[in-house]
């Protein structure tokens, strides 16, 4: 699967070029834009024409920008120089960890997922999992340019995941060997914080400048952006919000609460409360059919997410609200349920926009290779 790799036979390991601060600010209005105007591009960065020339000039050098055909602009009714970003000058290579399975994906400049892999680790050893991040991005490099890697798992969160202490434990000697050995960075960072990043990161040039996503599955993970900032913590523990009381009567959870958020929303406690079936899946098809437990219990589930989502809604009062992971599945045919639970809530006549984005497996790992590229274009946002 070799879709957009170069043809020059430069694939290998690139380092992202030095630019210079507003030259790098250039780019990424290029590149959030889709194409811009040169004197669009001035105006945004508040430099002069002869600056900007001098600065395309080095993008072009670079290989990362390439002039467009002239195009009408309705707003001025004279014809614009449109430059566009070269998507597939360098690629960025993100790795998911869950238990002991390691997916990865490797993306262009533009988010597109173009080569992907899945490995099984063996051991408990952080050192075994940079191996694997060697590994890939050796594959990877016979055909692409990769410019950071990211591996990203259950860092920040509770954890009931057996990964959350491997990935823990890569330490920055791991992450200093893998930068002498190949000369680009390799970032470890939690798995909710990179979703984040992807959601957030095309957003940036559309003036978003705040976002709250959250994470359904068997752990329940927010991530938060204010001031186009993506909020870390003092302790790099932000958004730890997964076991607020939601429920008066609820069950409990396995660190002892009695009805939060966690006891009646995440797939796990889903699971328990019908025991009979095998999976969500299963359970979302049950309510279909009408099942009353079912239905009551995703009902709760719905109601116990909204009610958090009103929470966050009246702390922060975000642009957007982003349901990802399972949310789908456990708010089909329900939304109603979550709706209605946040207006009980939030403290505010004015909607609050959500968005339910597709999802795969290869998100988390594709949200990784973001996250890689998130940092090397812009690490003033991170
Ligand atoms: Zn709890």
């Amino acid at each position: 699967m070799n879709e957009g790799a170069p043809t020059d036979g430069s694939s290998g390991v690139h380092r992202w070029p030095e630019l210079h601060p507003t030259t790098q600010a250039a780019f990424n209005q290029v590149l959030w834009r889709r194409g811009l105007p040169r004197t669009e591009i001035a105006r945004r960065l508040g430099v002069s024409r002869t600056r900007l020339t001098a600065i395309t000039r080095d993008l072009e050098e670079a290989g990362l920008i390439v002039e467009g055909k002239r195009e009408q602009r309705s707003s001025t009714g004279r014809p614009a120089e449109m430059l566009h970003a070269v998507t597939t000058a360098y690629q960025f290579l993100g790795l998911h960890l869950h238990g002991m399975e390691v997916i990865a994906a490797l993306v262009d400049l533009d988010g597109r997922v173009v080569w992907e892999d899945s490995a099984t680790l063996s051991t408990e050893t952080p050192d075994e999992l940079v191996d694997v991040a060697s590994r890939f991005l050796r594959s990877a490099t016979e055909s692409f340019r990769v410019a950071g890697v990211a591996v990203c798992g259950p860092l920040a969160r509770v954890g009931l995941d057996s990964a959350a202490a491997r990935i823990r434990a890569v330490d920055d000697a791991l992450l200093d060997r893998f930068e002498a050995e190949w000369g680009i960075p390799l970032w470890v960072d939690d798995d909710v914080v990179a979703l984040t990043a992807f959601e957030q990161w095309p957003q940036l040039g559309e003036g978003q400048d705040s976002l709250v996503l959250i994470s359904i599955g068997e752990e329940i993970g927010f991530g938060v952006v204010t001031h186009l900032q993506i909020l870390r913590g003092a302790r790099r523990a932000a958004g730890r919000f997964d076991h607020v009381p939601v429920l008066d009567d609820g069950p409990e959870c396995p660190l002892g609460h009695r009805g939060c958020l966690w006891s009646v929303t995440s797939t796990r406690a889903i699971q328990q409360a019908v025991p009979e079936a095998s999976s969500l899946a299963e359970i979302a098809a049950l309510a279909a059919e009408g099942d009353p437990l079912a239905t009551a219990v995703l009902e709760r589930a719905a109601t116990g997410l909204g009610t958090a989502a009103g929470h966050v809604a009246n702390l922060l009062d975000p642009h957007k609200l982003v349901l990802t992971g399972e949310s789908h599945t456990v708010l089909g045919g329900r939304i109603e349920a979550f709706t209605t639970a946040l207006r009980r809530v939030h403290l505010s006549d004015e909607e609050v926009e959500v968005a339910m984005p597709d999802y795969d497996f290869v998100e988390w790992a594709r949200a990784a290779a973001a996250l890689a590229l998130y940092r090397v274009l812009s690490s003033e946002f991170f």
